[in-house]
């Protein structure tokens, strides 16, 4: 039977991609998103994955989600937590509101979402959790001190759970891609973003595709070994 994939922020770019994947590879998907309801139900129409509408920073939200997606699909096996944004300033200049916003979409939701499916993936003693990171989270960025503290508390997330995990079958793994060509890469200006290609060794952006065959990957029984781990997908620009 098709196991069940939620992909948070899987309406579109990145995420997009992983439904889209995700789904042809056979999995029974939901994508989630926050506000854009265009983009999901063009997402919808397009693919055939039923898109959900809920913040996933918010805890309560996230239960009433996914009791909605479990009554369509049935328990969740793999969850890809995807969804985030950036809200940049120097730290001199960011507010209260920017700090909580970042922290809110990128953090909280992990905490959030993994919290909500953890029991049963235990309880049934199989399942999949894929954390979406940044090469900000790993290099650091001026202008993201929250970014880059929220991807970066990421990594040390996945470790942990990972080690609390194991032995129940549920592997726990981070992906840390680099400039990938989305809608959040489109909006930083031309110039600053010709600047950036410049510094990326393969001399382009990475494609949303490149970040979900990873997690095609990831996903799969036979990745069953690979746990705690963080891919980095980032063309060179970053060697950890
Ligand atoms: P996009 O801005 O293209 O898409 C973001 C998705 O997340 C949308 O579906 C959006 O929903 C959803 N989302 C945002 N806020 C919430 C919320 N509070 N609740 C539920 N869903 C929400 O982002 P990308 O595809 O570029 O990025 C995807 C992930 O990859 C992010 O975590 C990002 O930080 C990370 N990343 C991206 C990089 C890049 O170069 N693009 C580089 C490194 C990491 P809606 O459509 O309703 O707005």
């Amino acid at each position: 039977m098709s196991k069940v994939a939620v992909v948070t922020g899987g309406t579109r770019g990145i995420g997009a991609a992983i439904s889209s994947a995700l789904h042809a590879a056979d999995y029974k998907v939901a994508a989630t998103y926050h506000g854009n309801d265009k983009a999901a139900e063009d997402f919808t129409v397009k693919t055939g994955v039923p898109h959900f509408r809920f913040d996933v920073g918010d805890f309560n939200a996230c239960k009433k989600g996914l009791h909605k997606i479990e009554e369509k699909f049935g328990s969740v096996d793999i969850l890809v937590n995807n969804a985030g944004l950036t809200q940049d300033a120097f730290l001199h200049k960011m507010t209260v509101e920017q700090w909580r916003q970042v922290m809110h979409t990128n953090l909280d939701s992990v905490f959030n979402m993994s919290r909500l499916v953890i029991e049963g993936m235990r309880e049934r003693g199989f399942g999949r959790i894929i954390n979406i990171s940044s090469i900000n989270g790993q290099s650091g960025q001026m202008g993201q001190s929250n970014y880059s503290a929220a991807k970066a508390a990421l990594l040390g997330f996945t470790k942990a759970l990972a080690l609390e995990s194991a032995s129940r079958g549920i592997t726990v793994n981070a992906i840390a891609p680099g400039y990938i060509d989305t809608e959040m890469v489109r909006a930083v200006p031309p110039d600053v973003l010709d600047k950036i290609i410049a510094r990326i060794p393969v001399k382009r952006l990475g494609k949303p595709d490149e970040i979900a065959r990873m997690v095609l990957f990831l996903a799969s029984d036979e990745a069953g070994f690979t746990t705690g781990a963080t891919f980095t997908i980032n063309g060179g620009q970053y060697l950890v």
